[in-house]
């Protein structure tokens, strides 16, 4: 590895912008594959970071290579992770400006990875920061694994979206943000897949006091809501050792005894719940036949989870489940109390990050979100995956090949089809009565009908009918096909509890339960948003917070589908290098002007090169830059000046500037 570094790399080019052949897609690749060869897994285009997954521990996340990599000039040393977040840090510092790091690519490429690799190198490099591996300690709970196939494999694949704001001063704090947890998961696993790893933690891991005070047995097997994808067992996976960590991650947060106690009360509440049977009566109404939950009666929930209660007139009127209803009512209850649970964790995790002592904060925001999915089977959590995916597309699009924009809406590539789909949905679940999976599928038929990236059995031509079902509907996403199984889609989007569980919820003696099932959640007669709709006006917002920061991206990619060492798949990562349009990005790179700089800071650091503006500029500060760059002799085609900031057209000509400062 030594070797590689002192080199400067010279394998390979290690800034796409100066690969001075052609444009052509081809020698993209090849140079990206030389340098994968060499266990050269990043390369800039300009300030972006490409990264692809080596699938192999790499000895360059060292305490050594974090040093090395302080406060040293971008395109000094080797292209690295720890370079992206030092040069974003110290622009963060010089500009007193917010950042944002956007990591993308699709499931398995490394973007979670990437980000803690980011958040460990804050964690050294800045003061009083342990938090951070705090927090990446908390979130590794959350996952589960392995995602399925189809998309390769991958133990720790993401299932909701995280946004989390460093704040930087004189201590570190954070905040984050999540999104759309994948809560179906809780009770329903495909085969191969796991469910959320605290599951097995807790089981596999817990001490056998604990596990007896929880009712728990020390057998994964035993809990129906754990052996449904037949893998609780992954081989890369310690589900012991996780568990110590993730314990001393939450006493790091200030959780005390107690605290922790009514937590994995929790995780053991839905495990147990999951294990709730319903016989039929003969009838065929449910019975419940399983012992107290939560703290509550089990009498109290036996009638919660096996009869609806309406409300007609003055009346109550309490109508039984069936058998298949009930057990719809426990997997719902399931759901939401960890849904809930997670969001309540979260707030917690940010009350003990906040940086309560300062007023003025600047933040470098960290993006990890679940990437561009395509299974076999592609449901409403896949829909709204690759609906967010496609969203930061687009922003990522707007922020960097604006010009470009045009021509990438002309050929389709942006969102808008979707929000015709999430609002016939919506419309569709809102519809009082008889709305189920197949009439959304004609009402999507009749208003998307015509859209040339949408398809279903009955719009096919003759040929690609016979690849669909006919309850699918197939879109054409900017990363590629998907067809989506229509099945469920209304029941998730609606997510609906019904409202005496909610209230019976708040019957537990679990203090943490009782916040997350407040009473005035009852009161409301508004009906509650649908999925969709609170994730796409949660993206919203994430967009406006994104939009009011300068980006920078990390972009990951994935070698190969097998998790394979050494394996550079051209064809998978070429179709990632198109569709993420790193070739359009070179393009306006090469063609545009790289390298952006405020003139205030432009001038702060270079003043020492020119006569008129040393040691101080006292004029206009974009004269002073004009006086600069004509000393320091720039062709006019080099660079171009704009209302705020000087634009560099090549990477050589700033290092030519650069090289000249270190020599003064
Ligand atoms: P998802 O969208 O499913 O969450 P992801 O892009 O977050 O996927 P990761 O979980 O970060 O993917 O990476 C998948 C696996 O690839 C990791 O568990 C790790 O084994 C390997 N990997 C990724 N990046 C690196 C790296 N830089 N060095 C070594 N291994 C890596
Ligand atoms: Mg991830």
């Amino acid at each position: 590895m030594e070797g590689a570094l002192i080199a400067r790399d010279r394998v390979g080019i290690q800034d796409f912008v100066l690969l001075d052949s052609h444009n052509s897609e081809t020698a993209f690749l090849d140079n990206l594959k030389k340098r994968f060869t060499e266990d050269l897994i990043y390369t800039y285009v300009g300030i972006l970071l490409i990264s692809v997954n080596p699938c192999k521990e790499l000895d360059i996340y060292t305490k050594k290579q974090m040093d090395l990599y302080m406060g040293v000039n971008f395109f000094e040393l080797p292209p690295h992770i720890y370079a992206l977040a030092d040069n974003v840090y110290h622009t963060m510092l010089s500009e007193a400006s917010n950042h944002f790091i956007l990591i993308s690519g699709e499931s398995g490429a490394g973007k979670t990875e990437a980000s803690k690799k980011i958040l460990q190198y804050y964690a050294v490099s800045c003061p009083s920061s342990t938090l951070l591996d705090t927090v990446r300690d908390c979130m590794l709970m959350f996952n589960p694994g392995p995602a399925p196939i189809g998309s390769g494999p991958n133990d720790n694949s993401s299932r909701f979206g995280k946004y989390m704001d460093i704040q930087f001063d004189y201590a570190v704090g954070g905040h984050i943000l999540s999104y759309l947890l994948e809560k179906s998961r809780v009770v329903h696993q495909n085969h191969g897949e796991r469910n959320f790893h605290i599951f097995y933690q807790l089981v596999e891991g817990g001490e056998e006091d604990q596990l007896r005070h929880l009712g728990l047995e020390k057998d994964t097997q035993h809990y129906s809501y754990l052996v449904q994808g037949e893998c609780s067992n992954v081989s890369s996976i310690n589900d012991k050792n996780d568990w110590k960590t993730v314990k001393n991650a939450l006493s790091v947060i200030d959780f005390d005894a107690s605290d922790t106690e009514h937590l994995f009360g929790i995780i053991a509440s839905v495990l147990h719940l999951g294990n709730v049977h319903f016989d039929g009566d003969t009838k065929g109404y449910a019975i419940l036949n399983s012992n107290a939950l939560l703290g509550i009666h089990v009498q109290v929930l036996h009638e919660a989870l096996t009869f609806r209660k309406i409300e007609a007139k003055s009346e109550e009127v309490l109508s039984p489940f069936t058998v298949d209803l009930a057990i719809c009512a426990r997997d719902a209850l399931a759901k939401a109390i960890y849904g809930r649970a997670f969001t309540w964790l979260v707030n917690r995790i940010n009350e003990s990050l906040e940086n309560k002592d300062s007023e003025r904060k600047t933040v470098i925001g960290l993006l990890d979100i679940y990437g561009f999915e395509v299974f076999s089977v592609n449901s409403f959590e896949q829909f709204c995956i690759n609906y967010c995916n496609e969203k930061l597309q687009q922003l990522f699009i707007q922020f960097t090949l604006k010009s470009e924009q045009e021509e990438y809406e002309a050929e389709g590539i942006g969102v808008k089809k979707h929000r015709g789909i999430i609002s016939v949905l919506n419309e569709e679940c809102m519809r009082p009565g008889d709305a189920t999976d197949l009439t959304f599928l004609e009402k999507l038929e009749e208003k998307m009908g015509n859209h040339p990236h949408f398809l279903t059995h009955k719009l096919a031509d003759k040929k690609t009918r016979k690849s669909l079902e006919r309850g699918d509907f197939r879109l054409l996403h900017y990363a590629g096909e998907v067809t989506y199984c229509i099945v469920g889609f209304i029941d998730k989007n609606n997510d609906l509890l019904y409202k005496n569980i909610k209230d019976v919820m708040r019957l537990s003696k679990n203090p943490i339960i009782q916040e997350c099932f407040p009473a005035t959640e009852g009161d409301s007669r508004r009906r509650p948003e649908t999925v969709a709709t609170q994730f796409k006006n949660s993206l919203l917002r994430l967009t406006e917070i994104l939009t009011a920061k300068e980006a920078w991206y990390v972009r990951c990619l994935k070698s190969n589908d097998n998790k394979q060492s050494g394996k550079f798949d051209e064809v998978l990562v070429r179709h990632q290098v198109k569709y993420l349009g790193l070739m359009e990005h070179l393009r306006v790179r090469r063609a545009g002007f790289a390298y952006r700089r405020r003139y205030e800071v432009f001038l702060q650091r270079y003043k020492a090169l020119c006569p008129a503006t040393w040691p101080h500029w006292r004029g206009v500060p974009a004269e002073g830059v004009e006086k600069l760059v004509q000393h320091l002799g720039y062709k006019p085609d080099e660079y171009k000046m704009d209302r705020t900031k000087i634009f560099i057209r090549y990477a050589r000509t700033l290092f030519a500037t650069e090289d000249a400062f270190e020599i003064c």
